[in-house]
């Protein structure tokens, strides 16, 4: 099998926009590395008294555009490479859809289901601690990813705030509406994920009604399109997370599966049951009769063994990286249109920005005004990244790197270089 190395893989796809646009060597070996990287080993007391050490990450890709924003993941499976990858999938995210942001990311690897909430809250103040160094509402803005939530966020903030002596909104995002999150951001990864869906059907010349889904993946993204694409009229076919996957031809109870996963223990699907839902293994998931298939979960899920079998007619990936170079290949081939993560899961990081700017402003919007404004900005990238792509005859991924890789390009060579 092919290297599936997310940073190499974030690579390869940068060096084939940095081909194509002829970027000149020097401006190409910047953006090919991180900027920074961190490397934290720190103790954390558990419950029976004993004490554990966990490493963790903060990475900044470029620095060039501004401060740099990404999310900060808990997962087993973290390690340098994958942040570093996440790291510049961020940067390129926020110059295509034109926010004021270079790019970073964080992890730590740590099975959150394994602790208790006082043992998450005391790996998240230390890490925060650790990682401080780094952040600020100039410098660097984390937001929640993979295991992470808004009350993960909230310790974050408190955590900065304490060492500082005054309370610091501005520091995080994807915090809890009573300390100053924004309305909207706790959906706006899936609600973005779902207007381009929309927009996506309409360019293709199909329509919503009855337009068979599949998501793989049930967290805050998945289970969000899921939520909204069914309320647009979508049948949702299929949805699984990490536990179990469902299908019903006929269409899921989207809304009765939400009710169960908020019920449960993690929320997760494990256990769900109703009339017609057949129980499937999450290889099938991918590879089920439908119109669309949403990755909304970790990478590498779309590679060569299982592109070729895809049925979907289009994939928008609301998870970072879930499809692989030899996979894209495969399904350019094969006729699919593949809505790259940077455009489409890129509604978080816009509300992420609204609720900075509202926090720096401590002026807040009401809800409607945030998705009018997110609709406006995630339609006007993909607008410009299919006319890119439609015009130079390439896929959608290769024109927002195009669009993308350039913006960031041009702010670094236009800065120079220190000293
Ligand atoms: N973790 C999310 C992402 O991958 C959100 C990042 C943010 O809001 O800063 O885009």
């Amino acid at each position: 099998m092919s290297d599936q190395n997310p940073f190499h893989i974030a690579q390869q796809q940068f060096d084939t926009a940095a081909d194509i646009l002829g970027l000149h060597e020097n401006i190409r070996a910047v953006l090919r590395v991180p900027q920074r990287e961190l490397t934290v080993n720190f103790p954390v007391k558990l419950d029976n008294g004993s004490t554990r050490m966990f490493t963790g990450y903060r990475i900044q890709h470029n620095l060039g555009r501004g401060p740099v924003k990404g999310g900060i993941r808990y997962h087993p499976a973290v390690d340098i490479d994958e942040v570093r990858a996440l790291a510049m999938w961020m940067t390129w995210k926020c110059a295509l859809v034109n926010i004021p942001y270079g790019g970073a990311k964080g992890g730590v690897i740590v099975d959150p289901k394994q602790l208790s909430m006082g043992e998450l809250e005391r790996l998240t103040r230390r890490f925060a601690t650790e990682i401080s160094i780094l952040l600020g509402p100039e410098r660097d803005i984390p937001a929640p990813d993979v295991g992470t939530n808004a009350q993960v966020m909230a310790w974050i903030m408190d955590t900065i705030s304490m060492h500082r002596g005054y309370t610091v909104p501005a520091v995080i995002t994807g915090k809890p509406i009573n300390v100053g999150g924004s309305l909207g951001r706790v959906e706006a990864t899936g609600r973005g994920v779902s207007l381009v869906v929309r927009e996506a059907v309409r360019r293709l010349g199909g329509d919503l009604e009855g337009l068979r889904v599949v998501v793989q993946g049930f967290g805050n993204v998945g289970s969000t399109a899921a939520y909204l694409l069914d309320q647009m009229g979508c049948k949702v076919v299929g949805v699984a997370d990490a536990t179990s996957a469902y299908c019903r031809p006929s269409g899921l109870d989207i809304g009765a599966m939400r009710t169960y996963t908020d019920r449960h223990s993690f929320r997760l699907l494990e256990g769900y049951h109703a009339p017609g839902v057949e129980r499937i293994s999450g290889a099938e998931l991918l590879e089920l009769d439908c119109d669309v298939l949403i990755p909304a979960a970790l990478e590498n899920q779309i590679n060569e063994r299982n592109a070729g079998r895809i049925k979907a007619k289009l994939i928008v990936e609301g998870a970072n990286g879930p499809t692989t170079p030899d996979a894209d290949n495969i399904l350019a081939e094969r006729g699919v249109t593949v809505v790259p993560d940077i455009l489409a899961n890129a509604g978080g990081v816009i509300v992420s920005y609204f609720e900075w700017v509202q926090g720096l402003q401590e002026f807040f919007w009401d809800e409607q005004d945030v998705n009018e404004k997110l609709e406006r900005i995630i339609i006007g990238a993909f607008d410009h990244v299919w006319a890119t792509a439609y015009a130079r005859k390439l896929p959608l991924r290769t024109a927002a790197y195009l669009l993308s890789v350039q913006r960031v390009a041009d702010a670094n060579v236009t800065r120079g270089v220190y000293p």
